[in-house]
């Protein structure tokens, strides 16, 4: 079965395991606008060339339908980083497609070599929420090696303490939330600039969960930090940040186009490995094995989390909007 192609095979495994716990009104706290022309010709990633060429707001909610479907969606959006996408162009269209979106938010692509007030200029003037910063922007190489002040710079979360921005921080590093490293400048920044709101990506990059279970104690009582369950497909790393930070502080996110794709996240010792079609062999004489959709396996994932930690209806519309709506100021 193809990515980007939702079958009744899909539909029915939404209706089946979903559908009754996914509530009507969602705020989906990670997920990608873009345009294919904002690559270059010969470097745009695989998913975005196998997709719509313009992925803005409108098309967000022709893809998201069939995948979860009659539900009222917002959302905080943000681009798609990669190396060689023309960021400017890419923030720019992110805001013209806001335009069209009250009830949504979003956050500018930044680099670490921007100057910190060019980048309070353009969240001013384009009412952006805040930032999204990504690895293959860091000096390092391997950028997977990097420490978050080398893709994260200082002065950036200093415009964000000052501007009252938010944040979405994907974790690098073998062990993410493990990292002592890590860990250390997370706890420093958040205490040195409280106004700035930091969302953790992925369960705090929990695609190991093990990773997350380990570090997430080091952010024991922080006051400005969050986790968004995004493209997140094993509950253990949810469940231990509900565990200790509380479930006010998860956010329901997509990771659309990522939602699209087909496959899941697994542990495999101390990392993990993405299973897909192209680099598993499928073929098993007990089953007729398919592989489901990224955003549907994360929002299982999401409900055994929510089942595990024994989360009731309101505290469960709390993870897929409440949370995202105190965040934001909307009310
Ligand atoms: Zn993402």
């Amino acid at each position: 079965m193809n990515d980007w192609i939702i079958t009744d095979w899909d539909r029915e495994l939404f209706n089946r395991e979903l559908n009754s716990f996914v509530p009507l009104r969602l705020f989906d706290a990670h997920a990608h606008w873009y345009r294919a022309d904002h690559f270059p010709p010969d470097d745009v990633p695989g998913l975005v060339k196998s997709g719509p060429p313009i992925a803005g707001s409108a098309e967000f909610d022709r893809q998201m339908e069939p995948l979860i479907p009659n539900r009222t969606t917002e959302g905080l959006f943000f681009p798609f980083p990669h190396t060689t996408v023309d960021v400017n162009a890419e923030n720019e269209f992110l805001f013209q497609e806001l335009q069209k979106r009250p009830g949504s938010r979003g956050q500018m692509l930044v680099t670490p070599d921007q100057d910190p007030e060019f980048i309070r200029d353009t969240v001013r003037q384009c009412g952006f929420v805040g930032l999204k910063c990504y690895h293959v922007y860091s000096p390092r190489r391997p950028t997977f090696d990097s420490y978050i002040e080398e893709y994260l710079p200082e002065e950036q979360i200093r415009i964000a303490h000052e501007e009252g921005l938010s944040i979405t921080l994907h974790m690098v590093r073998a062990r993410a939330l493990a990292d002592v490293a890590n860990q250390q400048t997370i706890r420093r920044y958040c205490e040195q600039y409280p106004n700035m709101r930091l969302i953790l990506a992925h369960a705090a990059r929990g695609f190991n969960a093990h990773h997350t279970i380990l570090g997430i104690e080091s952010l024991r009582g922080l006051q400005n930090v969050w986790f968004d369950t995004s493209a997140v497909t094993d509950s253990g790393a949810i469940e231990a940040i509900i565990n200790v930070m509380g479930h006010k502080r998860v956010l329901y996110g997509s990771d659309f186009p990522v939602t699209h794709l087909r496959g899941r996240c697994v542990a495999l010792g101390d990392t993990f490995l993405w299973i897909s079609a192209g680099n598993t062999d499928l073929h098993v004489p007990y089953a007729d094995l398919k592989l489901a959709l990224v955003g549907h396996e994360s929002l299982r994932t999401l409900k055994v989390a929510a089942m595990s930690t024994r989360m009731n209806d309101s505290q469960v519309e709390d993870i897929f909007y409440g949370n995202a709506n105190e965040l934001f100021g909307f009310t």
